[in-house]
């Protein structure tokens, strides 16, 4: 039997879809020995480039079951990746800690059971009297503010992470193709994947990455896969309020379900909605501030600097994401609704294995 570096070598792989998923995909497998073409009409506007880049791992509430295991790899894999990437620029880091809070006391009750369970003294509650409690409900105007601190999670910048990953990739003089793939085939046993412009790319295996149009390319009377598009917006808004200073605030934070990352003294990112939508409405401000029963007056006369959006897909009828083999030589990794860009190292790392097994 060959050894997988023999194998590798001579494999070629075509990965569909070059956002986090596919350029994640590609790093792992490249570090294989695989040879990987990346093949994408339009990789700067998509999900991934949209994405505000919280990694929201040890915070989740659960501790059993494939969504906790994805994410318990992934929490693992990160800060080796990071090493990693960090020769391709020395600056990507996981900024740190990461804080939940929530005014819902039912809310708040299932946190402290979930931190008196654990144990873990790295996820803790902050105390009333915390600087970090304090400065929110000052800034916040709010007196029923609580939650919780993860001193390991905490947010990666995913534009940053995206280049990066790009500088990787040329480095490792990856192909990378600037096409649609319209239809993929199995023919003598090799793969070919047919781009918009007719040209034929012939590989040992495909990796499907390409989010929602994954289910275009499969045939959908051998594979019952169904993909929803979920619409997330987020928008920078700039406050004009000598009195608060966004810095007092942690560097990361999510209030009732919003993100928000304070970007300077009178600048803050909120994030993100979930709509079953394709095209935003002209509510965003209301969408992305409604998240106090009383928004501060400096909020609700913020005015936005940007804005923006990416459509994610959701699995309809199973879990998310959706990683199967689906025939010989042929993967889907897509359905990343929401937590791509925390779950794309034990996600590639799931593909890769698939591949190992194919070969062994
Ligand atoms: C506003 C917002 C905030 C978010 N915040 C976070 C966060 O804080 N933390 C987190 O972990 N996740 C977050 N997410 C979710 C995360 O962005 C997604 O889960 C992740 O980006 C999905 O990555 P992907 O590679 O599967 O899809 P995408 O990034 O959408 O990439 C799919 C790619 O496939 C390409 N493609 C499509 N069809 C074809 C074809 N036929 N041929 C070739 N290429 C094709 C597309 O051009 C596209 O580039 C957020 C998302 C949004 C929208």
């Amino acid at each position: 039997m060959k050894s997988l570096k023999e194998n590798s070598q001579k494999t070629h792989i075509v990965i569909i879809g070059s956002g986090i998923i596919g350029k994640f995909n590609a790093l792992e497998l490249s570090e294989l020995g695989f040879q990987i073409t990346i093949i994408d009409p339009n990789q700067l506007q998509n999900s991934s480039n949209a994405a505000l880049g919280l990694l929201m791992g040890n915070m989740y509430q659960r501790r059993r079951g494939r969504s906790w295991d994805l994410r318990k790899q992934s929490i693992e894999l990160w800060p080796q990746w990071i090493r990693f990437l960090q020769k391709f620029n020395y600056e990507l880091n996981i900024e740190k800690p990461l804080i939940q809070l929530t005014t819902n006391e039912e809310k708040f009750k299932k946190l402290e059971k979930f931190i008196s369970e654990i144990n873990d003294q790295n996820l803790r509650i902050l105390e009333k009297d915390s600087i970090f409690i304090n400065n929110i409900n000052k800034a916040f105007q709010t007196k029923n503010i609580k939650g919780m601190i993860s001193l390991k999670d905490g947010r990666i910048n995913a534009l940053s992470l995206l280049q990066t990953l790009d500088k990787y990739l040329k480095h490792k003089k990856i192909n990378h193709l600037k096409e649609e793939i319209i239809k993929i085939k199995k023919s003598n046993n090799q793969w070919i994947s047919t781009t918009r412009n007719n040209e034929n790319i012939k590989s040992d295996m495909v990796i499907l990455c390409n989010s929602l149009k994954a289910i275009d390319l499969i045939d959908s009377l051998s594979h019952n896969i169904k993909l929803k598009p979920i619409l997330g917006q987020a928008m920078e808004i700039d406050i004009n309020d000598a009195e608060v200073d966004l810095l007092s605030l942690p560097r990361q934070f999510n209030i009732n379900g919003k993100n928000i990352i304070p970007k300077s003294k009178n600048k803050l990112i909120i994030g993100s909605t979930d709509e079953y939508s394709t095209e935003p409405k002209e509510n965003t401000f209301e969408k992305l501030t409604n998240f106090l029963d009383k928004k501060p007056n400096w909020l609700m006369k913020g005015k936005i600097s940007k804005k923006w959006y990416g459509i994610r897909s959701r699995p309809d009828g199973e879990a998310s994401p959706i990683m199967k083999n689906l025939e010989d030589g042929l993967i889907i990794c897509t359905g990343f609704y929401k937590n791509g860009i925390l779950l794309a190292p034990a996600c590639s790392k799931w593909v890769a294995n698939e591949i190992r097994n194919y070969f062994y």
